[in-house]
């Protein structure tokens, strides 16, 4: 049995497990669907991704200990699935094939010789928020997962602060793999415009599938990747900007925050991050309106 096929199924598998732990019994399956899910192994291709009804309500998983939400916000996941289970797992077929792809890519052979895995991206599928960020570090490149290094605890404990948890978001990178950096044994460089111009395909179609209602670009060069726009990220971020129809909010590169630990810096973020939540109508309760106005 192929990986891409392996893959496949142990997400169909997974999803329907989620669905029945959540009291479904029967769920509809296009034709299409079963014919690709019947595919032997190597020969799965996705269906038009046109045909996914979007799914504008996804939901915190039920781990989170959050202060107490609108109905938007405790729904659990099932509830769209359940009104229209069909596309729930289409969009997870689909998903699970552009994972695929995206894992196998070579488009940037010299990141390909020297990644040890393409970090395509975690979370949830159905998120209302998606945060953005530049490229794996080398912690991410070792394990798979984008900001899972420093700056992802960074970003871990941001997204805590809503009340939300990392599997309730959907994290990703302008570039899959981690930019090498030959002849050193250390360090980081930003994407080349090229690679970002080869990579950047493949958030596209994530955010399109995912259809968050919000997306944080962390940094300037996931503000440049998204929107190509060159201004400042000190000028933009806090700025509602707008990706392909959806509402994007800059904010600084939670290692930006490491470097300078000044407590406005952080509030700066953190009134970023207030600004996606009273968009989403999140509850945003006093001590968490106050985060960082005083040390
Ligand atoms: N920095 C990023 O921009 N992305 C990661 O995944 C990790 C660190």
């Amino acid at each position: 049995m192929s990986t891409a096929y392996h893959d496949l199924l142990e997400a169909t598998i997974q999803h329907l497990e989620g669905l029945q732990t959540r009291g479904v019994r029967h769920v509809a399956v296009a034709p299409e669907t079963l014919r690709l899910l019947a595919q032997p192994s190597g020969k799965i291709s996705a269906p038009p991704a046109a045909k996914i009804a979007p799914q504008p309500i996804s939901m915190p998983s039920q781990k989170t200990a959050a202060p107490v939400q609108p109905e938007i916000f405790t729904t659990p996941v099932s509830q769209s699935a359940i009104r229209n289970p069909q596309s729930a797992i289409e969009k997870a077929a689909v998903f699970a094939a552009l994972r695929e792809r995206a894992l196998a890519c070579i488009k940037c052979p010299h990141l390909a010789a020297s990644r040890k895995n393409v970090v395509f991206g975690v979370g949830n599928i159905d998120a209302q928020i998606m945060f953005v960020g530049e490229a794996p570090g080398a912690d991410e490149d070792e394990q798979g997962e984008p900001f899972v290094g420093r700056a992802g605890q960074l970003l871990t404990k941001i997204i805590q602060a809503t009340g939300l948890s990392r599997a309730d978001v959907y994290i990703a990178n302008i570039l899959k793999c981690r930019p090498d950096t030959p002849g050193q044994s250390a360090g980081n460089r930003p994407p080349t415009p090229d690679e970002r111009a080869t990579c950047i395909p493949y958030l596209q179609e994530q955010i399109d599938l995912i259809q968050p209602r919000a997306i944080v670009a962390l940094g300037a060069t996931a503000v440049d990747g998204l929107l190509g726009k060159t201004i400042g990220i000190t000028k933009l971020r806090g700025n509602w900007q707008t990706y392909r129809g959806t509402p994007l909010m800059p904010t600084f590169h939670p290692s930006y925050l490491l470097r300078n630990q000044a407590m406005r810096e952080k509030r700066k973020v953190w009134e970023d991050i207030l600004k996606v939540m009273d968009k989403l109508e999140m509850p945003v309760s006093e001590k968490q309106r106050n985060f960082f106005l005083k040390a």
